[in-house]
């Protein structure tokens, strides 16, 4: 059970006031907010043990690593990784996925091989791989979606053919909410012998992800968007993976051993960790991820798909309202379109009730287009968000339509 008043007091920005009304935040798909503890955690960091990791004998940078070294064993604990080597801590979910593109396409990809991504991708889920496509003269196909903006399963199968080297899927849609079925997506890529990376950019912060279970290949995500700081990110990747990939930056730490002539690389997971590491993100990310276990993922992904039925009853009963993505399984996102009124008028309108909501394309102008429409309206709610919320949009959305 989720007890919303302590949690609301977790979080000391919901209770603010923006243009003197109370804020409403319903923006969580692009960043969540942040509990007391995180931003505590930081300034712990800086006042207790900052020092650069991994390098100093000194007793403050060995207690820094040491932080972030738990870190990185809490983010295998969350999402059940065989060891604490699968875990890369990267910049957000895109250097992870940038990562993967540039030293997977570097190894194991020729001209004319193929990516297969879907047609909801993120851009960061789709220009890394255009970016080596150009420079290696790949393919990228597209998983197509149907109305309700699902995944047509029987085209996937045959989109795979033996040049098709990665399949790069989100686990779920920002835009459309969707939870695409990525146990059988991986199951069927396998089938294969072709590795699978999950965008859980919108999924690690709604539902437990069990990476061993599941049995990607690869997995990324960002701290910001359950509950994290920013600037920190995660990648996951089989250890067998990870050790075949030549390393994607260059610098500190990365390495064994350097000479003019030659450098050796570092071990797992450092290879790919060059440069001083933001240590006080992953020690305050680690202290998120266990602030989200100790309310209970079960808990969370209940809770906020009430909410979601909640606010798509109400919303449908909105004279002109269209939603973008009526999924099956949807998560607790929802993006609209009001014929006659421009998304950002809505969003603009909105703000100045306090409401805070996202316009436009949400970086995934093709699914736009495959959608018909030039951007939607996103409410998208996390586990801090109340059923009084959803009605004040409501009632804001109805005020809107009579000013039009
Ligand atoms: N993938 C998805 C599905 C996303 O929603 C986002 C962020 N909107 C990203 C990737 C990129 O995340 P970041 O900007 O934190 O790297």
């Amino acid at each position: 059970m989720i007890d919303i008043n302590k949690i609301r007091t977790d979080f000391p920005i919901l209770a603010r006031e923006v243009y003197g009304k109370p804020l409403v935040y319903l923006d969580n798909a692009a960043t969540t907010q942040k509990p007391q503890c995180v931003m505590d955690k930081i300034t712990e960091m800086y006042s207790t043990v900052n020092s650069n990791v991994h390098r100093g004998v000194h007793y403050l940078s060995q207690a820094a690593t040491d932080k972030h070294e738990a870190a990185r064993k809490t983010v295998q604990r969350f999402i059940n990784a065989n060891i604490p080597e699968e875990i890369v801590f990267t910049r957000g979910a895109t250097e992870s996925i940038n990562l993967v593109a540039s030293s997977f396409c570097r190894s194991f990809c020729k001209e004319g091989d193929e990516i297969l991504i879907t047609a909801m991708e993120h851009h960061s889920n789709i220009v890394p791989w255009q970016i080596q496509a150009d420079i290696r003269g790949l393919k990228i196909k597209v998983i197509p979606i149907n109305k309700d903006g699902e995944l047509i399963m029987e085209e996937f199968e045959k989109l795979i053919s033996p040049r098709t080297k990665l399949i790069a899927a989100t686990h779920i849609s920002n835009v459309l909410g969707t939870i695409n079925p990525i146990d059988e997506i991986i199951r069927i890529a396998h089938s294969h012998n072709i590795p699978v990376l999950i965008d859980a950019a919108q999924s690690v912060q709604h539902a437990k992800v069990d990476v061993q279970k599941i049995d990607c290949d690869f997995l990324v995500f960002s701290s910001h968007k359950i509950y994290g700081p920013t600037g920190v990110g995660v990648l996951y990747g089989k250890e067998e993976w990870l050790n075949a990939l030549p390393p994607y930056q260059g610098g500190g730490e990365m390495i064994e051993s350097v000479s003019f002539e030659k450098t050796t690389f570092n071990k797992l997971p450092f290879k790919f960790e060059a440069g001083t590491p933001d240590f006080v993100g992953t020690a305050a990310l680690a202290t998120a991820l266990d602030y989200v276990s100790s309310i209970g993922l079960d808990n969370i992904a209940e809770y906020e798909s009430d909410l979601l039925r909640y606010a798509t009853e109400k919303m449908l009963n909105l004279p002109g309202i269209k939603i973008i993505g009526t999924a099956q399984h949807k998560s607790s996102v929802i993006s609209f379109v009001f014929n006659k009124i421009h998304p950002y008028d809505i969003g603009t309108l909105l703000d100045k009730m306090g409401i805070a909501v996202r316009t436009g394309h949400h970086c995934a102008e093709p699914l736009m287009k495959i959608m018909g429409v030039e951007g939607t309206v996103r409410a998208s709610f996390a586990f801090y968000n109340t059923k009084e919320e959803v009605d004040m949009l409501v009632k804001g959305l109805e005020r809107i339509i009579k000013m039009f």
